[in-house]
């Protein structure tokens, strides 16, 4: 039984880095047909904030990424507890009481030397009164796992093979000095405890993972599998850190990003396959393949979204736009011929409400010096409206033997007396929506 899970920490919004995570690890659960969890990594009390909590859910909700368990780590700290003292009962966890600042110094004293800045473990040396006599001054220290000096290795679903020295790593804070449990602990109870196969993360991670590996068999539990994603960077490759606070999914939503066109291209890009449009979550699990993505850093542009929100759009029928179509203002009556007619020149749902206001109020005329005469005279042949299908035919034949225009002189001018513009939709089918006609002058 495959299950994995999506641990967002409720500290912020999610965006485009978050949901390809978020992704890969609902895709292979459900193509297993196994078991999604979403996990709540808020054991930082002061950070994590239950509006992001709230946040989250309604950003997985609106792409359909949905969750069989949601849990939360503030729940389980009494299990965390358990196996604190299970790490000390087997002398794998020691008290250390070292401030920021002395940490530093190390660092930086190891680092003139030329030497890697891994914690030195001094507080291993420590006796019974030392311990006592430094909670006295500084209270409680922080815990360590002590790792094991040996090669940490594992197959990586998109990495191959790894192969980390442990004595290259800092044995990791488990448990801070103000008793807060930090993630690393946490993760490792959790993934042991909901039985976690396989976990996806960013690349980020990987020396979590080896230092979690040797914890995670110092407690007794199976090591699932691990495949770290690259990160993403700009269109340039330019880091994208900063600018993830723009690519939030809700800001994406906002702008009217399709959720099927943002899961189409999360669910390949950095990978071998071909991004391809897919109208269900069912068929982008289907081909999907996490060895197929490269360890290379992934260019992702924002801009991409939209000829793909397009796209799918096109293709819709009305049932699906309709509650945009009414909230743009368009009467029932029209809606059909409004979609019909608008579907082909929308990037998102948010145009429909624009067109609508040309239609409905008139569009500003654009008229060159040179055809004032002849949209003068085109607008007197025009007929009143309501206009038909056949309006546009009848009306520029008119026009046509009265000018001796023909062809793209005879049109141009009067689509964009009409609509203000020089593309859109098709003239016949877009006259019966027009209310009104400001170019009549
Ligand atoms: N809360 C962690 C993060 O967002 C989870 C990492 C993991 O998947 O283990 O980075």
């Amino acid at each position: 039984m495959i299950t994995t899970r999506f641990a967002p920490s409720p500290t912020g919004y999610i965006h485009v880095g978050n949901l390809r995570t978020a992704l890969m690890n609902y895709l292979i659960a459900r193509k297993a047909g196994g078991t999604f969890i979403l996990r709540i990594d808020d054991t930082d009390p002061d950070r994590s904030k239950q509006e992001y909590v709230d946040a989250i859910q309604q950003d997985l909700e609106w792409l359909g990424l949905t969750w069989d368990r949601i849990e939360k780590q503030s729940d389980r700290l009494a299990r965390y507890e358990e196996a604190a003292q299970n790490l000390r009962d087997m002398g794998r966890f020691y008290e250390c009481f070292e401030t920021p600042t002395e940490l530093d110094l190390k660092r930086k004293k190891q680092l003139n030397m030329g030497k890697p800045p891994v914690y030195d473990r001094s507080a291993l040396a420590l006796s019974d009164a030392d311990k006592d006599r430094l909670r006295a001054e500084r209270g409680n220290g922080h815990w360590r796992f002590r790792l094991d000096h040996e090669r940490i290795e594992w197959e990586d679903g998109i990495l191959g093979h790894r192969s980390i020295d442990a004595a290259s790593v800092s044995d990791p804070v488990l448990i801070r000095g103000d008793g807060q449990f930090l993630y690393t602990l946490a993760s490792v109870c959790d993934d042991i405890d909901y039985g976690i196969t396989d976990v996806v993360r960013g690349a980020d991670h990987v020396t979590n993972t080896a230092t979690q590996i040797q914890i995670i068999a110092a407690l007794g539990g199976a090591v699932p599998r691990f495949a770290h994603h690259s990160l993403l960077t700009g269109p340039q490759g330019e880091a994208l850190s900063k600018r993830l606070g723009t690519l939030a999914l809700r800001d994406l939503r906002e702008a009217g990003v399709e959720p099927m066109a943002l899961l189409s291209l999360m669910a390949r890009l950095g990978s071998s396959d071909p991004v391809e449009l897919c109208t269900s979550l069912d068929e982008i699990a289907d081909g999907f393949e996490i060895g197929h993505f490269g360890a290379a850093p992934t260019k992702f542009d924002v801009d991409d979204l939209y000829p793909l929100t397009a796209r799918l759009l096109h293709d819709l029928p009305l049932a699906a736009v309709a509650e945009d179509v009414r909230a743009a203002g368009v009467p029932d009556a029209l809606a059909q011929r409004f979609w019909d007619v608008t579907r082909e020149n929308i990037t998102t749902r948010r145009d429909l409400a624009a067109w609508w206001t040309l239609f409905a109020q008139g569009a500003e005329p654009e008229i060159a010096e040179e055809d004032r005469a002849f949209v003068a005279e085109a607008m007197r042949l025009l007929p009143e409206g309501p206009f038909d299908d056949e309006t546009w035919g009848t009306w520029t034949a008119e026009v046509k033997a009265a000018t001796g225009r023909k062809g793209r002189g005879l049109f141009m001018p009067l689509r964009k007396a009409l609509t203000g513009q020089s593309h859109g939709p098709d003239m016949s089918a877009l006259m019966p929506l027009l209310q009104v006609i400001r170019a009549r002058g």
